[in-house]
């Protein structure tokens, strides 16, 4: 079972990943967790080259080749051999984060990001996402009151830029509403925890 959290900045899902991860642990079930862009030696290179917050030349087209780059390797690397071995693989950020910020925030276009997606794929999608939705005004004040990023050339985009995104999610949960669940990120963590794991526990018990 492979599931992907998505959502804009500063909307937890990296913490809320881990809880449902231990959760997962705890109730003896084979999970993995992972992160895009990363999650293998040659996709986290990827990552500090797009990334970098020096690199403010980066075309939009090579962003986007370069995440989907990223994803390939890492699908091949270690979501896919783990799937194969009967792991739940929960992702953080997948092939969404890509449509949203690349085709829809950076205005390349939902279809064609969505198709050097697939060739990078071969049109594997995830089973289940679960879109973690925040104001991206709390979201940025989260990150900032954690003492900020150090290396993120995001961090650079207007608030307008931010709002796209989480507009963009909205417009994918209401095309795809059987795969992506949309999770109310502004609740205390406790209550995104748990709405998280009954979700999630319900999805791999169905
Ligand atoms: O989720 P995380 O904060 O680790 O993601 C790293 C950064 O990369 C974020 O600022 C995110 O918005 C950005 N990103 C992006 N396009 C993607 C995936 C991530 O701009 N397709
Ligand atoms: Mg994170």
């Amino acid at each position: 079972t492979f599931i992907t959290f998505e959502g804009g900045e500063g909307a937890g899902k990296t913490t809320v990943l881990q809880a449902v991860k231990k959760k997962l642990d705890d109730a003896g079930k084979k999970a993995v967790l992972t992160r895009e862009p990363g999650g293998s030696i040659i996709a986290e290179k990827i990552r500090e080259l797009i990334l970098n917050p020096e690199h403010t030349e980066m075309d939009a087209r090579t962003e986007a080749l370069l995440y989907a780059a990223a994803r390939r390797q890492h699908l091949v690397e270690k979501v896919i051999p783990h799937l194969k071995a009967g792991y739940i693989v929960l992702c953080d950020r997948f092939i969404d984060s890509s449509l949203v910020y690349q085709g829809v925030a950076r205005k390349i276009g939902l279809e064609e990001v969505l198709k050097i997606n697939l060739f990078a794929t071969e049109g594997l999608l995830p089973d289940r996402t679960l879109f973690f939705d925040i104001d991206p005004e709390v979201g940025l004040q989260r990150i900032a009151a954690h003492g900020g990023r150090e290396y993120n050339r995001l961090d650079q985009e207007s608030l307008d830029f931010h709002y796209l995104v989480r507009k963009a999610y909205y417009d994918l949960k209401n095309l795809e509403p059987e795969r992506i669940r949309l999770i109310d990120a502004a609740q205390p963590l406790d209550n995104v925890v748990e709405v998280a794991w009954d979700d999630v526990s319900q999805y791999i018990e169905q």
